[in-house]
Protein backbone atom coordinates (compact mmCIF):
# COMPACT_ATOMS: atom_id res chain seq x y z
CA UNK A 1 0.00 0.00 0.00
CA UNK A 2 1.33 3.39 -0.43
CA UNK A 3 -0.21 6.38 1.35
CA UNK A 4 0.74 10.10 1.99
CA UNK A 5 1.11 9.78 5.77
CA UNK A 6 1.31 6.62 8.10
CA UNK A 7 -0.32 7.04 11.13
CA UNK A 8 0.75 4.61 14.16
CA UNK A 9 -1.86 4.40 16.77
CA UNK A 10 -5.92 4.72 16.57
CA UNK A 11 -6.35 6.40 19.45
CA UNK A 12 -8.00 9.76 19.88
CA UNK A 13 -4.28 12.12 18.33
CA UNK A 14 -4.44 9.22 15.25
CA UNK A 15 -7.86 8.94 14.41
CA UNK A 16 -8.51 12.94 14.69
CA UNK A 17 -5.30 14.03 12.36
CA UNK A 18 -6.82 11.38 9.94
CA UNK A 19 -9.83 13.09 9.70
CA UNK A 20 -9.06 15.94 9.37
CA UNK A 21 -6.46 14.79 6.54
CA UNK A 22 -8.52 12.59 4.38
CA UNK A 23 -11.07 15.94 4.89
CA UNK A 24 -8.39 17.78 3.00
CA UNK A 25 -7.78 14.89 0.27
CA UNK A 26 -4.86 14.10 1.81
CA UNK A 27 -4.42 9.77 1.68
CA UNK A 28 -3.60 8.32 5.02
CA UNK A 29 -3.97 5.15 6.80
CA UNK A 30 -4.36 4.44 10.48
CA UNK A 31 -2.45 1.09 12.24
CA UNK A 32 -3.94 0.05 15.44
CA UNK A 33 -2.68 -2.87 17.53
CA UNK A 34 -6.11 -3.05 19.58
CA UNK A 35 -9.27 -3.89 17.90
CA UNK A 36 -11.89 -1.29 18.03
CA UNK A 37 -14.06 -2.93 20.94
CA UNK A 38 -10.80 -2.65 23.18
CA UNK A 39 -9.97 0.94 22.19
CA UNK A 40 -13.75 2.08 22.91
CA UNK A 41 -13.83 0.26 25.95
CA UNK A 42 -10.56 2.06 27.98
CA UNK A 43 -12.32 5.11 29.92
CA UNK A 44 -10.02 7.69 30.26
CA UNK A 45 -10.31 11.22 29.94
CA UNK A 46 -13.66 13.70 29.65
CA UNK A 47 -12.64 17.60 30.28
CA UNK A 48 -12.12 19.22 26.94
CA UNK A 49 -10.77 21.95 26.39
CA UNK A 50 -12.49 24.98 23.84
CA UNK A 51 -10.08 24.34 21.34
CA UNK A 52 -10.02 20.71 21.14
CA UNK A 53 -13.72 20.98 21.29
CA UNK A 54 -13.94 23.72 18.28
CA UNK A 55 -10.99 21.34 16.31
CA UNK A 56 -13.68 18.14 16.70
CA UNK A 57 -16.29 20.46 14.86
CA UNK A 58 -13.54 21.27 12.05
CA UNK A 59 -13.05 17.50 11.68
CA UNK A 60 -17.22 17.54 11.35
CA UNK A 61 -16.80 15.07 14.64
CA UNK A 62 -18.63 17.74 16.93
CA UNK A 63 -22.43 17.30 16.48
CA UNK A 64 -22.78 14.35 19.63
CA UNK A 65 -20.18 16.95 21.49
CA UNK A 66 -22.13 19.65 21.39
CA UNK A 67 -25.42 18.24 21.98
CA UNK A 68 -24.29 15.23 25.11
CA UNK A 69 -21.03 17.02 25.99
CA UNK A 70 -21.73 19.89 28.92
CA UNK A 71 -20.29 23.80 28.99
CA UNK A 72 -18.75 23.65 32.73
CA UNK A 73 -17.81 27.43 33.48
CA UNK A 74 -15.82 26.93 36.84
CA UNK A 75 -15.02 23.99 39.46
CA UNK A 76 -14.95 23.97 43.29
CA UNK A 77 -11.64 23.13 45.39
CA UNK A 78 -12.73 21.56 49.00
CA UNK A 79 -9.31 22.28 51.27
CA UNK A 80 -9.09 23.14 54.94
CA UNK A 81 -12.43 22.89 55.82
CA UNK A 82 -14.18 25.26 53.04
CA UNK A 83 -15.27 24.80 49.32
CA UNK A 84 -13.70 27.46 47.12
CA UNK A 85 -15.09 28.61 43.54
CA UNK A 86 -12.85 28.68 40.91
CA UNK A 87 -15.03 31.06 37.95
CA UNK A 88 -13.39 29.94 34.59
CA UNK A 89 -15.58 31.90 32.50
CA UNK A 90 -15.28 35.32 34.53
CA UNK A 91 -11.30 34.62 35.38
CA UNK A 92 -10.18 33.30 31.74
CA UNK A 93 -12.44 36.30 30.09
CA UNK A 94 -15.29 33.75 28.69
CA UNK A 95 -14.02 30.61 28.19
CA UNK A 96 -14.96 27.46 29.31
CA UNK A 97 -14.61 23.88 29.13
CA UNK A 98 -16.35 21.03 27.58
CA UNK A 99 -17.32 18.03 30.08
CA UNK A 100 -17.31 14.97 27.44
CA UNK A 101 -15.87 11.70 27.95
CA UNK A 102 -12.79 10.10 25.53
CA UNK A 103 -14.34 6.95 25.23
CA UNK A 104 -17.19 9.32 23.35
CA UNK A 105 -15.50 11.17 21.35
CA UNK A 106 -13.23 8.06 20.03
CA UNK A 107 -15.99 6.34 19.12
CA UNK A 108 -17.39 9.70 17.26
CA UNK A 109 -14.06 9.85 15.72
CA UNK A 110 -14.35 6.03 14.44
CA UNK A 111 -17.52 6.37 13.30
CA UNK A 112 -16.69 9.39 11.06
CA UNK A 113 -13.68 7.49 9.79
CA UNK A 114 -16.51 4.69 8.78
CA UNK A 115 -18.69 7.50 6.67
CA UNK A 116 -15.93 8.78 5.06
CA UNK A 117 -14.50 5.25 3.92
CA UNK A 118 -11.30 6.11 6.06
CA UNK A 119 -8.60 3.44 6.04
CA UNK A 120 -8.05 1.94 9.50
CA UNK A 121 -6.39 -1.07 10.55
CA UNK A 122 -6.90 -2.99 13.46
CA UNK A 123 -5.20 -5.92 15.45
CA UNK A 124 -1.53 -5.23 13.49
CA UNK A 125 1.68 -6.76 15.01
CA UNK A 126 5.21 -6.06 15.15
CA UNK A 127 4.59 -2.32 13.86
CA UNK A 128 8.21 -1.35 12.77
CA UNK A 129 9.49 2.11 11.14
CA UNK A 130 12.23 2.19 8.44
CA UNK A 131 14.16 4.55 6.53
CA UNK A 132 12.89 7.42 8.40
CA UNK A 133 15.94 9.70 7.91
CA UNK A 134 15.31 8.96 4.01
CA UNK A 135 12.64 10.25 1.41
CA UNK A 136 11.25 7.39 1.40
CA UNK A 137 9.73 6.02 4.62
CA UNK A 138 8.03 3.24 4.96
CA UNK A 139 6.08 0.84 7.57
CA UNK A 140 5.62 -2.56 8.31
CA UNK A 141 3.30 -5.13 10.33
CA UNK A 142 2.27 -8.92 10.64
CA UNK A 143 -1.34 -9.92 10.06
CA UNK A 144 -1.35 -13.14 10.93
CA UNK A 145 1.79 -15.20 9.24
CA UNK A 146 2.03 -12.46 6.36
CA UNK A 147 4.07 -9.05 6.65
CA UNK A 148 2.23 -6.00 5.19
CA UNK A 149 4.33 -2.81 3.54
CA UNK A 150 3.04 0.66 3.95
CA UNK A 151 5.45 3.25 1.76
CA UNK A 152 4.51 6.90 2.49
CA UNK A 153 5.72 10.61 3.01
CA UNK A 154 5.62 10.72 6.04
CA UNK A 155 5.03 8.27 9.72
CA UNK A 156 3.11 9.94 12.32
CA UNK A 157 3.64 8.33 16.24
CA UNK A 158 0.11 8.73 17.51
CA UNK A 159 0.68 5.45 19.16
CA UNK A 160 0.92 6.35 23.10
CA UNK A 161 3.19 5.72 25.79
CA UNK A 162 4.02 2.15 25.39
CA UNK A 163 4.50 2.43 21.28
CA UNK A 164 6.64 1.54 19.11
CA UNK A 165 7.57 5.29 17.04
CA UNK A 166 9.36 7.21 20.27
CA UNK A 167 11.48 3.80 20.15
CA UNK A 168 12.77 4.29 16.89
CA UNK A 169 14.30 7.73 17.45
CA UNK A 170 18.48 6.65 18.27
CA UNK A 171 19.05 6.92 21.37
CA UNK A 172 21.58 9.31 21.57
CA UNK A 173 19.26 11.89 19.52
CA UNK A 174 16.04 11.55 21.80
CA UNK A 175 15.91 13.02 25.82
CA UNK A 176 13.48 12.04 27.86
CA UNK A 177 12.44 13.64 30.91
CA UNK A 178 10.62 12.32 33.30
CA UNK A 179 8.72 12.63 37.21
CA UNK A 180 7.05 9.35 38.68
CA UNK A 181 4.99 10.24 41.28
CA UNK A 182 4.55 8.31 44.82
CA UNK A 183 0.85 7.58 44.06
CA UNK A 184 -1.76 6.80 41.47
CA UNK A 185 -5.44 7.39 41.17
CA UNK A 186 -7.94 4.68 42.45
CA UNK A 187 -10.68 5.65 39.80
CA UNK A 188 -14.36 4.59 39.78
CA UNK A 189 -17.36 4.53 37.05
CA UNK A 190 -20.86 4.10 38.43
CA UNK A 191 -24.13 4.96 36.82
CA UNK A 192 -25.07 7.53 39.48
CA UNK A 193 -26.34 11.00 39.72
CA UNK A 194 -22.83 13.32 40.05
CA UNK A 195 -22.62 14.34 43.44
CA UNK A 196 -21.97 18.19 42.02
CA UNK A 197 -22.97 19.41 38.70
CA UNK A 198 -19.50 20.96 38.82
CA UNK A 199 -15.95 18.86 39.13
CA UNK A 200 -15.31 19.14 42.77
CA UNK A 201 -10.89 18.79 43.64
CA UNK A 202 -10.74 17.95 47.40
CA UNK A 203 -7.58 18.15 49.48
CA UNK A 204 -7.73 16.43 52.40
CA UNK A 205 -5.09 14.84 55.02
CA UNK A 206 -6.12 11.23 53.97
CA UNK A 207 -5.15 11.85 50.71
CA UNK A 208 -6.55 13.76 47.31
CA UNK A 209 -9.89 13.29 45.65
CA UNK A 210 -11.46 14.32 42.50
CA UNK A 211 -15.81 13.96 42.13
CA UNK A 212 -16.14 14.51 38.10
CA UNK A 213 -19.04 12.81 35.75
CA UNK A 214 -19.17 12.25 32.32
CA UNK A 215 -22.98 12.94 31.85
CA UNK A 216 -26.02 13.75 34.70
CA UNK A 217 -26.22 9.69 35.15
CA UNK A 218 -22.39 8.94 34.68
CA UNK A 219 -20.18 10.16 37.65
CA UNK A 220 -16.61 9.28 37.93
CA UNK A 221 -14.56 9.61 41.04
CA UNK A 222 -11.01 9.13 41.90
CA UNK A 223 -8.78 8.99 45.27
CA UNK A 224 -5.47 8.94 45.93
CA UNK A 225 -3.80 5.39 46.62
CA UNK A 226 -0.13 4.11 47.20
CA UNK A 227 1.42 2.97 44.25
CA UNK A 228 1.47 -0.60 45.76
CA UNK A 229 -2.45 -1.11 46.17
CA UNK A 230 -4.12 -3.20 43.64
CA UNK A 231 -8.07 -2.42 42.29
CA UNK A 232 -9.17 -5.65 43.40
CA UNK A 233 -8.33 -5.76 46.53
CA UNK A 234 -10.59 -1.98 46.91
CA UNK A 235 -14.27 -3.16 46.89
CA UNK A 236 -16.84 -0.40 45.82
CA UNK A 237 -17.88 -0.15 49.49
CA UNK A 238 -14.45 0.55 50.50
CA UNK A 239 -14.11 2.85 47.68
CA UNK A 240 -17.50 4.92 48.55
CA UNK A 241 -16.58 5.23 52.55
CA UNK A 242 -13.18 6.51 51.59
CA UNK A 243 -14.18 8.82 48.78
CA UNK A 244 -16.87 9.85 51.62
CA UNK A 245 -13.86 10.33 54.20
CA UNK A 246 -12.40 13.06 52.53
CA UNK A 247 -14.89 15.48 51.50
CA UNK A 248 -16.80 17.82 53.13
CA UNK A 249 -19.07 16.38 54.89
CA UNK A 250 -22.25 18.29 53.14
CA UNK A 251 -20.99 16.65 49.75
CA UNK A 252 -20.66 13.11 51.47
CA UNK A 253 -24.19 13.22 53.05
CA UNK A 254 -25.69 14.01 49.30
CA UNK A 255 -23.38 11.56 47.46
CA UNK A 256 -25.75 8.87 45.25
CA UNK A 257 -23.34 5.57 45.59
CA UNK A 258 -23.71 2.35 43.33
CA UNK A 259 -22.15 -0.79 41.82
CA UNK A 260 -18.75 0.31 39.58
CA UNK A 261 -18.89 -0.56 36.23
CA UNK A 262 -15.47 0.26 35.63
CA UNK A 263 -12.39 0.29 38.64
CA UNK A 264 -8.83 0.67 38.00
CA UNK A 265 -5.54 2.25 39.32
CA UNK A 266 -3.56 5.33 36.84
CA UNK A 267 0.04 5.81 38.39
CA UNK A 268 1.00 9.46 38.34
CA UNK A 269 3.84 10.06 36.01
CA UNK A 270 5.12 13.65 33.82
CA UNK A 271 7.35 12.76 30.94
CA UNK A 272 8.38 14.65 27.48
CA UNK A 273 10.50 13.00 25.24
CA UNK A 274 12.91 15.18 22.26
CA UNK A 275 12.75 16.03 20.09
CA UNK A 276 9.16 15.27 18.57
CA UNK A 277 10.46 14.64 15.08
CA UNK A 278 13.58 12.60 13.19
CA UNK A 279 13.49 12.80 10.10
CA UNK A 280 9.94 11.74 8.37
CA UNK A 281 8.78 10.80 11.72
CA UNK A 282 6.10 13.01 13.95
CA UNK A 283 5.60 11.86 16.98
CA UNK A 284 1.97 13.11 18.86
CA UNK A 285 0.24 12.93 22.12
CA UNK A 286 0.76 10.08 24.67
CA UNK A 287 4.17 8.96 22.70
CA UNK A 288 6.12 12.08 23.32
CA UNK A 289 4.55 12.99 26.90
CA UNK A 290 2.56 12.16 29.68
CA UNK A 291 0.78 13.87 32.76
CA UNK A 292 -1.11 13.95 35.73
CA UNK A 293 -4.26 13.50 34.98
CA UNK A 294 -4.73 16.53 38.00
CA UNK A 295 -4.97 19.43 35.42
CA UNK A 296 -6.76 17.80 33.02
CA UNK A 297 -4.29 18.44 30.06
CA UNK A 298 -3.30 14.91 29.05
CA UNK A 299 -5.64 14.50 25.90
CA UNK A 300 -5.44 18.48 25.19
CA UNK A 301 -2.13 18.33 24.75
CA UNK A 302 -2.58 15.71 22.51
CA UNK A 303 -5.01 17.94 20.07
CA UNK A 304 -2.28 20.48 20.09
CA UNK A 305 -0.05 18.48 18.50
CA UNK A 306 -2.57 17.20 16.25
CA UNK A 307 -3.24 21.54 15.51
CA UNK A 308 0.39 21.61 14.83
CA UNK A 309 1.11 19.22 12.96
CA UNK A 310 -2.34 19.07 10.66
CA UNK A 311 -1.66 22.86 9.57
CA UNK A 312 2.23 21.94 8.70
CA UNK A 313 1.06 19.23 6.53
CA UNK A 314 -1.23 20.94 5.14
CA UNK A 315 1.24 23.96 4.61
CA UNK A 316 3.98 21.30 2.83
CA UNK A 317 0.95 19.28 0.22
CA UNK A 318 -1.09 22.76 -0.40
CA UNK A 319 1.79 25.54 -0.76
CA UNK A 320 5.20 23.66 -0.71
CA UNK A 321 5.97 25.16 2.54
CA UNK A 322 8.21 23.38 4.87
CA UNK A 323 8.28 25.67 8.10
CA UNK A 324 5.43 24.03 10.22
CA UNK A 325 6.68 20.87 9.25
CA UNK A 326 10.88 22.11 10.35
CA UNK A 327 9.31 24.11 13.40
CA UNK A 328 7.10 21.31 14.28
CA UNK A 329 8.80 19.47 17.45
CA UNK A 330 9.83 22.87 18.81
CA UNK A 331 6.39 25.11 18.77
CA UNK A 332 4.42 21.66 20.26
CA UNK A 333 7.06 21.62 22.64
CA UNK A 334 6.56 25.01 24.19
CA UNK A 335 3.30 24.27 24.70
CA UNK A 336 3.45 20.68 26.13
CA UNK A 337 6.00 21.98 28.44
CA UNK A 338 3.44 24.42 29.44
CA UNK A 339 0.82 21.82 29.96
CA UNK A 340 3.47 19.75 32.25
CA UNK A 341 4.45 22.60 34.57
CA UNK A 342 0.50 23.42 35.00
CA UNK A 343 -0.39 19.54 35.87
CA UNK A 344 2.86 19.90 38.44
CA UNK A 345 1.56 22.82 40.04
CA UNK A 346 -1.73 21.21 40.03
CA UNK A 347 -0.78 17.68 41.68
CA UNK A 348 1.69 19.61 43.96
CA UNK A 349 -0.89 21.91 45.28
CA UNK A 350 -3.65 19.46 46.12
CA UNK A 351 -2.46 15.87 47.02
CA UNK A 352 -0.82 14.38 49.88
CA UNK A 353 2.90 13.57 49.53
CA UNK A 354 4.14 11.36 52.14
CA UNK A 355 7.16 11.93 54.13
CA UNK A 356 6.52 15.96 53.43
CA UNK A 357 7.95 18.31 56.38
CA UNK A 358 5.84 20.32 57.85
CA UNK A 359 7.63 23.72 56.37
CA UNK A 360 6.20 21.62 53.15
CA UNK A 361 2.57 21.58 54.34
CA UNK A 362 2.09 24.89 55.22
CA UNK A 363 3.29 26.14 52.02
CA UNK A 364 0.85 23.68 50.29
CA UNK A 365 -1.69 25.08 52.55
CA UNK A 366 -0.52 29.07 51.58
CA UNK A 367 -0.86 28.34 47.89
CA UNK A 368 -4.67 27.73 48.13
CA UNK A 369 -4.81 30.72 50.18
CA UNK A 370 -2.98 32.71 48.20
CA UNK A 371 -5.09 31.57 44.96
CA UNK A 372 -8.08 32.44 46.51
CA UNK A 373 -7.07 36.02 47.73
CA UNK A 374 -5.35 36.81 44.26
CA UNK A 375 -7.51 37.81 41.33
CA UNK A 376 -4.31 37.46 39.10
CA UNK A 377 -3.67 33.94 40.92
CA UNK A 378 -7.06 32.83 39.89
CA UNK A 379 -6.79 34.06 35.95
CA UNK A 380 -3.57 31.87 35.97
CA UNK A 381 -5.40 29.36 36.71
CA UNK A 382 -8.29 29.46 34.50
CA UNK A 383 -6.05 30.55 31.50
CA UNK A 384 -4.55 27.51 31.62
CA UNK A 385 -7.50 25.08 32.53
CA UNK A 386 -9.39 25.95 29.97
CA UNK A 387 -6.33 25.90 27.28
CA UNK A 388 -3.32 27.95 26.39
CA UNK A 389 -3.97 29.51 22.76
CA UNK A 390 -2.84 26.88 20.04
C1 LIG B 1 -5.99 5.44 32.91
C2 LIG B 1 -5.86 6.79 32.26
C3 LIG B 1 -6.65 7.86 32.69
C4 LIG B 1 -6.55 9.09 32.09
N1 LIG B 1 -7.33 10.13 32.54
C5 LIG B 1 -7.19 11.33 31.97
C6 LIG B 1 -7.96 12.43 32.39
O1 LIG B 1 -8.78 12.32 33.29
N2 LIG B 1 -7.77 13.63 31.78
C7 LIG B 1 -6.86 13.79 30.74
O2 LIG B 1 -6.76 14.89 30.16
N3 LIG B 1 -6.14 12.76 30.32
C8 LIG B 1 -6.28 11.56 30.89
N4 LIG B 1 -5.54 10.53 30.46
C9 LIG B 1 -4.64 10.79 29.36
C10 LIG B 1 -5.39 10.69 28.03
O3 LIG B 1 -6.26 9.61 28.05
C11 LIG B 1 -4.34 10.58 26.94
O4 LIG B 1 -3.58 11.77 26.96
C12 LIG B 1 -4.91 10.34 25.55
O5 LIG B 1 -5.47 9.06 25.46
C13 LIG B 1 -3.82 10.50 24.50
O6 LIG B 1 -4.28 10.08 23.26
P1 LIG B 1 -3.30 9.40 22.23
O7 LIG B 1 -4.13 9.11 21.03
O8 LIG B 1 -2.09 10.26 22.06
O9 LIG B 1 -2.78 8.07 22.92
P2 LIG B 1 -3.62 6.76 23.29
O10 LIG B 1 -4.99 7.10 23.68
O11 LIG B 1 -2.78 6.00 24.24
O12 LIG B 1 -3.71 5.98 21.91
C14 LIG B 1 -2.59 5.31 21.35
C15 LIG B 1 -3.10 4.14 20.53
O13 LIG B 1 -1.98 3.51 19.92
C16 LIG B 1 -2.16 2.11 20.00
N5 LIG B 1 -0.84 1.47 19.94
C17 LIG B 1 0.08 1.32 20.92
N6 LIG B 1 1.17 0.69 20.46
C18 LIG B 1 0.92 0.42 19.15
C19 LIG B 1 1.67 -0.24 18.15
N7 LIG B 1 2.88 -0.76 18.41
N8 LIG B 1 1.14 -0.34 16.92
C20 LIG B 1 -0.09 0.17 16.64
N9 LIG B 1 -0.86 0.79 17.58
C21 LIG B 1 -0.35 0.91 18.82
C22 LIG B 1 -2.86 1.89 21.32
O14 LIG B 1 -3.57 0.67 21.37
C23 LIG B 1 -3.78 3.10 21.37
O15 LIG B 1 -5.06 2.82 20.84
C24 LIG B 1 -5.63 9.28 31.05
C25 LIG B 1 -4.83 8.23 30.62
C26 LIG B 1 -4.92 6.99 31.21
C27 LIG B 1 -4.03 5.86 30.75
Amino acid sequence: MKVQVCIIGGGPSGLLLSQLLHLKGIDNVVLERQSRQYVLARIRAGVLEHGFAALMREAQCGERMDREGEIHDGFLIAHDGVMDRVDLHTYSGGSSVVVYGQTELTRDLYEARDKLGGKVIHNVEDVALHDLKSDAPYVTYRDGDQINRIDCDYVIGADGFHGVSRKAIPKDVLREYERVYPFGWLGVLSRTKPVSPELIYAKHERGFALCSLRSQVLSRYYIQVPLEDKAEDWSDEAFWAELKARLPEEVAAKLVTGPSIEKSIAPLRSFVAEPMRWGRLFLAGDAAHIVPPTGARGLNSAASDIYYLYHALLDHYQNGDEAGLDGYSAKALARVWKAQRFSWWMTTMLHRFPGNLPYEDKLQQTELDYLFSSDKALSSLAENYVGLPF
